[in-house]
């Protein structure tokens, strides 16, 4: 599927535009809701964003949790609590955690609507906003908290004129139009961990090397992945090269001159990795741990 959002091209102009309009969006809400990739929350993070968010309530949520190894999951919990960041593990197709979801911004809130009340104010509303890089779940979070189906919502950067409120349960209003962050692209290794996952367009790198990359990458963090799904064994020290070669002969991806047909082996394996058949797999951890 290709997606309005993919076509982003940032350059300085647009990211300064995109920053204006958040902190516009920002005098109108109570609360931040910030989603990251669980499988890369550093790569998936806006450089910039606690930066422009200031000191308002900030809520975390690591999306595609479910394609996140539970063991990284966990570290990255205890590594975000201990630093008093409000995180929760979730999936946006969810309607489960959806009300979770709720339930935590009204938690995180709480002194904050005691005090409307306390002023007399009835039914006391709290206003809230998604933001995130592209294609980390944004619109599905909307679509599913609202209870609306396949909508897209906004196809550009920052956020538009004109300003629509979701209503939520427990009292809770939603912008309906995400703020679209950019990733630190600048980094290489930020790049490749955008690409494995789907982040960024496959364009901006070939994918052969790509994949390449990733099967390097999955080597490194447990050969056992590839070798139980293509029932392929890896010997020691054998280059990424030999094992994608590997792989495509296991699976039948030779041309008909028996050559290998390393975008059919590339993309097979990119998707695989993208749609969690490879297994759950958290391709970075906290720095420290
Ligand atoms: P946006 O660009 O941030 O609005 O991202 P989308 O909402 O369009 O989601 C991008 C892709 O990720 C879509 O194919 C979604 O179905 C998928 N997606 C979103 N959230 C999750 C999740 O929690 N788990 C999984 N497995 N896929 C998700």
């Amino acid at each position: 599927m290709v997606k309005d959002m993919d076509h982003i091209n940032w350059y300085p102009g647009h990211m300064k535009k995109t920053k204006d309009l958040l902190r516009d969006s920002l005098k109108l809400i109570d609360i931040v809701v910030e989603l990251l990739d669980s499988r890369i929350p550093r790569s998936s993070k806006n450089p910039d964003i606690d930066t422009i968010i200031n000191n308002k309530p900030k809520l975390v949520l690591m999306n595609k949790s479910d394609l996140g190894n539970e063991e990284g999951n966990r570290i990255w919990k205890k590594h975000l609590e201990n630093e008093n960041t409000k995180v929760m593990f979730v999936n946006a197709h969810s309607p489960k955690d959806g009300a979770r979801i709720t339930k935590e911004i009204q938690s995180i809130l709480k002194d904050k609507i005691e005090e409307r009340k306390a002023k007399g104010i009835k039914n006391v509303t709290v206003r809230a906003m998604i933001v995130g890089i592209p294609n980390v779940g944004k619109s599905t979070l909307i679509n599913s908290l609202s209870g609306r189906k396949g909508a897209k919502t906004g196809n550009r950067p920052g956020v538009t004129k004109g300003k629509q409120w979701i209503k939520l349960k427990g009292n809770i209003e939603l912008l309906d139009t995400p703020g679209i962050l950019w990733p630190k692209f600048e980094d290489q290794e930020v790049a490749m961990n955008l690409g494995f996952t789907g982040a960024i367009k496959d364009e901006v790198l070939d994918i052969e090397t790509l994949a390449l990359r990733l099967i390097e990458r999955l080597i490194s963090i447990d050969s056992a992945v590839l070798e139980d799904r293509y029932g392929i064994e890896i010997s020691e020290g054998q280059s990424p090269l030999g094992v994608m070669d590997t792989i495509a002969l296991a699976r039948g991806a030779v041309a008909r001159n028996k050559e290998i047909d390393y975008t059919r082996v590339a993309n097979m394996v990119l998707d695989e990795f993208r749609k969690g058949v490879l297994g759950r797999i958290t391709l970075e951890l906290p720095e420290r741990e």
